[in-house]
């Protein structure tokens, strides 16, 4: 196994790397204050390709593969975990869903405007009484004529107020699920109420409601009642993003503890002195290579065109636990300071803990990996 990356992958990296210091670190806990997304920044995204990470060149994208978006969303979950989750529903979720089903026609029609920033997209799978059972969704879509009516109600949605492209998952006649294409424009889609977070508070995170939403057969993607296996391609790849963002969320946290425990002293000592925070920095560091090793042999299995659904479920069920725990030990470096908005490392914490629970909750990824431990014995 080569374990290094090639000149490309780390040219880009370093290019996100410096713009994320740049243009989103400075700003990020203002964003966050001010509790919503920042649109004005969305024409900057775009111009340095974090719009289009996967769309092919020729639709206006970056055309990268899965290790080197692995490595663009842990730079972005280094600066800032709400623009890293308002990217990841953008170029996971929904791009990742027209890059997985959808027509030729339609990904002419879908990927430009998408890739060059001109709206975020939305991938609206969670209902209010459907999550981690997704499959048993009870918004409707009736065939009528050469278009589709859909009705029902969508909950938790990343970018719902704001995007101006969402896929859409609902169930068609025998309660199959089918994905439709929704512009904002469409009178019949409507973002209801945005949520108040524990954390990622400049992500946009809001309810969506289907009112007699027509949508026309053209706008369909994928086969009638084919949606279930292309939302489950589309989670595989999205968990790898998920992974990685939590990896950079937890870096920056133990990046901020390393730095900190070097200036601040007691008992007439650097804090790095101290053999336990030591300890907590190690343990931190240590566990957040093993969960990017995971994550990226996940991606590498991905771009080789194997099989990754069991290597993307434990990369994201180990480094969004492992994020979590050293986001936490990051925090108690910095002791009643770390617990103040002076320092990322509190909004870090409240950040990072959602990458246990989008994409599919630890307790899912369990499942999915002990589901194919016993079909593979
Ligand atoms: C900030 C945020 C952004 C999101 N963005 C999107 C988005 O853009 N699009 C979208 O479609 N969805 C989105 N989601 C939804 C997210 O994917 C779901 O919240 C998640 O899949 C869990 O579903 P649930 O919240 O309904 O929990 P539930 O499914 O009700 O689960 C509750 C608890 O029970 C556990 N549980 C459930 N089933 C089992 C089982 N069989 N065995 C053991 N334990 C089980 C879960 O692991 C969890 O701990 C978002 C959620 C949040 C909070």
């Amino acid at each position: 196994m080569d374990l290094r990356y090639r000149d490309d992958q780390l040219a880009v990296r370093d290019a996100v790397r410096a713009f994320v210091r740049e243009r989103i670190v400075p700003r990020a806990s203002e964003w966050s204050e001010q509790g919503e997304f920042p649109l004005p920044l969305l024409p900057e995204l775009a111009r340095v390709g974090l719009t289009g990470l996967a769309i092919p060149i020729e639709h206006g994208g970056a055309g990268l593969d899965a290790l080197t978006t692995a490595l663009v969303a842990e730079e972005l979950g280094a600066g800032d975990g709400s623009i890293g989750l308002t990217l990841a529903a953008h170029n996971s979720l929904c791009i990742g869903h027209v890059l997985t089903a959808a027509s030729a026609e339609q990904r002419a029609r879908w990927l430009p405007p998408l890739a060059a920033g001109t709206y975020l997209g939305a991938w609206a799978l969670t209902e209010p009484s459907a999550g981690s059972d997704a499959v048993s969704a009870k918004t409707t879509a009736v065939r009528d004529g050469d278009c589709w009516v859909l009705n029902g109600q969508k909950q938790f949605i990343t970018n719902g107020s704001i995007a101006g492209f969402t896929v859409i998952i609902a169930a068609t006649a025998d309660r199959r699920l089918t994905a439709f294409g929704v512009s904002r424009e469409n009178p019949g889609l409507v973002a209801g109420k945005r949520e108040k977070k524990m954390g990622l508070h400049a992500s946009d995170t809001a309810q969506l409601a289907l009112q007699d939403c027509r949508v026309g057969d053209a706008d369909r993607i994928g086969e009638i009642g084919a949606a279930f296996g292309d939302v489950r391609k589309v989670l595989d790849r999205g968990r790898i993003g998920i992974g990685a963002l939590a990896i950079g969320l937890g870096r920056a946290a133990v990046e901020t503890a390393i730095a900190y425990s070097k200036e601040r002293k007691q008992f007439g000592h650097a804090l790095a002195e101290f053999q336990m925070i030591q300890w907590k920095l190690v343990q931190s560091r240590t566990e957040l290579d093993a969960g990017r090793l995971l994550i990226h042999r996940a991606a590498s299995l991905a771009d080789a065109g194997l099989p990754f659904t069991r290597a993307a479920s434990m990369g994201k069920l180990y480094a969004t636990e492992a994020a979590s725990r050293a986001a936490n030990a990051s925090l108690q470096v910095l002791g009643g300071y770390g617990y103040l908005r002076d320092y990322p490392v509190e909004r870090i914490v409240r950040d990072v803990r959602l990458m246990e629970i989008g994409e599919g909750t630890s307790e899912i990824q369990r499942i999915v990996i002990a589901r194919d431990l016993v079909a593979a014995s």
